[in-house]
């Protein structure tokens, strides 16, 4: 074999990030590779939580709103988000879930280009982006969607009516990413405005949308937010005055405590905020940013390049005769923290490996998706799920009938 269990346990202590594992919950007996769906809970979530509930809301009651920040939390949150992303303060509003974001950030741009009369969207987005986008044109009429087929077709896509052009960094289903810096180079060339979706890069690398006009991403894949926790919106400096979106709520109002009939937007980023925020669920978002504050994002994309090619050539290696095919890029700079491959018993396979504790998930129609969040998978976690992989394929165990019913979340 390419490497020998001892070697990665040898490879795990010499991780400089070996010790933010600790951080983490992670149930015993489970090889936790679904990071990249919803992240795993740090340890201070839990505390947090109790802290807003019990000190928070029940020692202050309303008076929180002031005293405990919660009002001001969709900023205080998203400039602890913006390094990550690779701008500066003052840039991302934090609040509600990705979809509302993609209906403030396209709303907005196309504001901005009113003369333009085009979205162009990839058939490869995830569907929420897409249906989002339907949903918007079909609200405000007289707009076209224009569907590309990955990047290769954008250039031809890029006519003068283009207002704005809407991509993954990382498709969510291959892990394929985007060299974001050339793409917004060329929308932006064409008199368009790019949005990025960070939902698969924020928290698995240094992610740099600096040039790009807008974004938006999710927290609790790779950022370990916890189930549901707040989506955030970033916005260039230059949009800011001009850019309107059409999700009006008063916590985007210029004087929200004025009570004044008609809307007025604030000044800056916040009036990309919509409304009361989700107080609850930013207490694990800001436990998980605490650790982040401390980690080498230079780290996080090295480990991420090692695990990923280390499974890719493992499963190669013991699960070649089996019928899997790699879907992600094999060059690890096209590459996300995510690996794929297809089966055309993707479904089966991935409950019976589950069952032997090696968690992934399955996208239809084929996909089997392994996600590598570098702040708490290890290269031993990956030689194990190999071998379970190769064990499971080997012994055809997903033919077990168990393993065919689908349960209603994949
Ligand atoms: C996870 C994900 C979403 C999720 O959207 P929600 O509004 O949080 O349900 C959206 N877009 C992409 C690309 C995603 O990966």
């Amino acid at each position: 074999m390419a490497i020998s269990r001892a070697e990665c346990v040898a490879l795990d202590a010499a991780d400089p990030l070996k010790q933010i594992r600790d951080e983490f919950v992670l149930p015993d007996g489970t090889i936790y590779l679904v990071g990249n769906s919803l992240g795993a809970p740090p340890k201070a979530a839990a505390a947090a939580v109790a802290r807003t509930v019990e000190q928070e809301w029940g020692g202050r009651l309303v008076g929180a709103w002031n005293v405990s920040g919660w009002y001001d939390l969709p900023l205080t949150t998203g400039d602890r988000i913006a390094p990550l992303i690779g701008v500066g303060p003052g840039q991302v509003a934090v609040g509600e879930s990705t979809s509302i974001a993609i209906v403030k950030a396209v709303s907005a741009a196309l504001g901005l280009r009113p003369e333009r009369r085009v979205v162009v969207s990839d058939l490869a987005n995830f569907p929420t982006d897409r249906y989002m986008v339907q949903g918007l044109a079909e609200a405000l009429g007289g707009y076209e969607i224009r569907d590309v087929t990955g990047v290769d077709d954008l250039s031809g896509a890029l006519s003068e009516d283009v207002a704005c052009v809407l991509l993954s960094e990382v498709d969510y289903r291959t892990g394929a990413r985007h060299d974001t810096a050339a793409v917004t180079a060329l929308v932006q060339a064409a008199g368009a405005l790019m949005i990025w979706d960070l939902c698969h890069s924020a928290g698995a690398y240094q992610v740099d949308v600096s040039a790009a006009d807008l974004a938006v991403g999710c927290t609790y894949k790779y950022l370990n937010g916890g189930p549901g926790s707040p989506a955030f919106v970033y916005v260039h400096p230059d949009h800011q005055a001009a850019g309107r979106h059409l999700l009006t709520g008063w916590h985007g109002h210029a004087e929200p405590f004025a009570f004044e009939p008609d809307f007025r937007p604030a000044e800056g980023i916040r009036r990309f905020t919509v409304s009361t925020p989700h107080v609850v669920s930013y207490a694990p978002l800001n436990a998980s940013l605490d650790i982040w504050e401390h980690v080498d994002l230079a780290a996080v994309r090295a480990k991420s390049v090692a695990l990923t090619s280390l499974f890719i050539e493992l499963v190669e290696e013991l699960c070649a005769p089996h019928g899997l095919g790699l879907l992600s890029p094999r060059d690890p700079e096209r590459r996300g923290s995510q690996v794929s491959f297809s089966h055309p018993d993707g479904y089966p396979v991935m409950r019976a490996l589950i069952d032997r504790g090696v968690h992934g998930d399955f996208r239809a129609p084929d996909v089997l998706r392994f996600g590598f969040a570098p702040l708490y998978i290890r290269f031993v976690d990956v030689y194990d799920a190999a071998v379970t992989l190769a064990e499971v394929l080997e012994k055809e165990s997903w033919r077990d009938d168990r393993y065919s019913r689908r349960l209603a979340v994949t």
